[in-house]
């Protein structure tokens, strides 16, 4: 399989996509076709890995890995993503709890996915990858978790001192030695100033051999659409019905992969999005106009994306707003709505949601009567909401259960090294 960039440089190779990360005319990789699928295609495939080989197959022809893809697919699964049937009135609505991996968020899919890639592609022990990565909380650790202890591989996780909660800044710090976790005294933005300082620096680069692990890398969506593919099959299987799909939304990765799979004739019925205040895509399919803007900080922190990057594959693949919007919804979640969402998930559900998730089921509730009836749903689960006690505790008035792989980050110990916002800090760091 080819790739191109969505601005046209290509083509490159699967390797090189998950090296790079972003094309050098500054767009994102996509495949030049998507396959398409039968659904007895995957008749004899019972488990996620199985479904993943499947789905996943023509995407690694030509690739120095296509060999490997068992055994990568077996380190990025190695936790369940059930779909959980809700309480709902006797409706078929359940949760997709992608919160089962090391960091209990569904960044852990993808993470885990790209560090099985490139370890195989260039773990170097006498010359080591650095991969940089910027985070606001959820992302620095999935990768931190993804590439511990890997020979070969080191990680520099930047955050912004105190704005992270004291879990998520835990949860940065608690790793091997070749993950150095660096408490920034500054904003988000700062952090992720100096990534791309640093990326753009020829002396630094030259160095220290820089690669990056963001959302935008094709390796991270890949493996993403795996689990939209095994949730419909097995709903299509028991049902015989196209579940429609609620997803939290922020930078547009998750939702993206959903598309993906849909578009490459898996039994996806409706796709909705659920995002916070940030109204960028609800505004475009209502104006027509693409309009990025700052992001707003809302208490669905890891969705406060002003200016989703993956926009930009989306419109590649399927059209600009007004087709769209003809195959997408989208609602936009107030905190207020997110608070009285939370509330309500513990009172129907017996348990609780965490911020991102409950956008999606809001959403849910919000739904056309009509189009609520229509169709079976899933509401996809992204985070566990013991990651975000600090906001869904009072809410419910009660303690959330530490889940076990929380609580085992949480009892390791923690270390990370203070620095400025500036260039020169971070490189003394990295000698
Ligand atoms: C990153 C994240 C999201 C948003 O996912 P995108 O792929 O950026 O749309 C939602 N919820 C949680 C918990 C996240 O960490």
């Amino acid at each position: 399989m080819r790739y191109f960039s969505t601005r046209g440089v290509g083509p490159v190779s699967l390797d090189d996509a998950l090296r790079l990360g972003i094309a050098s005319d500054g767009g994102l990789f996509l495949p030049e076709t998507l396959p398409h699928f039968d659904l007895a295609e995957f008749d004899g495939a019972q488990t996620i890995p199985a479904v993943a080989h499947v789905l996943l197959q023509p995407f690694f022809a030509g690739s120095a890995l296509a060999g490997d893809l068992d055994s990568i697919l077996a380190e990025t699964f190695s936790f369940p993503i059930p779909a959980t049937p809700l309480p709902a009135g006797g409706r078929d609505v359940s949760l997709l709890e992608l919160y089962h991996g090391p960091t209990v968020a569904f960044k852990d899919v993808g993470a885990g996915f790209l560090a099985a890639c490139l370890s195989r592609l260039e773990g170097d022990i006498e010359n080591p990858l650095t991969i940089l990565v910027a985070t606001s909380g959820d992302t620095g650790g999935a990768v931190a978790a993804a590439f511990d202890q890997r020979p070969g591989m080191r990680v520099v996780v930047l955050f912004p001192d105190g704005r992270v909660s004291e879990r998520q800044a835990h949860q940065l710090c608690c790793w091997s030695d070749n993950v150095i976790s660096l408490k920034v005294q500054g904003a988000f933005d700062d952090c992720q100033a100096l990534v791309k300082g640093a990326m753009a620096d020829p002396e630094l680069s030259r160095r220290h051999r820089f690669s990056s692990a963001n959302s935008i890398n094709i390796g991270r969506l890949l493996p993403q659409s795996t689990y939209y593919a095994d949730a419909s099959i097995r709903h299509f299987r028991r049902t015989g019905h196209k579940p429609g799909f609620i997803i939290p939304t922020g930078n547009l990765g998750n939702a993206f992969a959903c598309i993906m799979a849909r578009e490459m004739g898996l039994p996806i019925g409706p796709v909705i999005l659920a995002t916070n205040a940030n109204r960028t895509i609800a505004d475009y399919f209502e104006t027509l106009e693409w309009l990025p803007r700052a992001s707003l900080q809302t208490l669905a922190s890891a969705m406060d994306v002003g200016d989703p990057s993956n926009m930009e594959r989306l419109r590649h693949l399927v059209g600009d707003a007004d087709v769209l919007r003809d195959q997408l919804g989208v609602l936009s979640v107030t905190d207020e709505q997110i608070e009285t969402s939370i509330r309500q998930d513990f009172r129907d559900f017996g348990f609780a949601t965490c911020p991102h998730t409950a956008t999606a089921t809001h959403t849910w509730r919000q739904l056309d009567p009509e189009l609520a009836s229509r169709h079976d749903w899933i509401l996809v689960a992204t985070a566990h909401p013991a990651k975000f006690e600090t906001i869904v505790e009072p809410l419910i008035g009660t303690a959330v259960p530490v889940p076990p792989e929380l609580e085992a980050l949480l009892s390791r110990p923690a270390k990370s090294i203070s620095v400025e916002p500036t260039l020169a800090s971070l490189a003394t760091v990295l000698e």
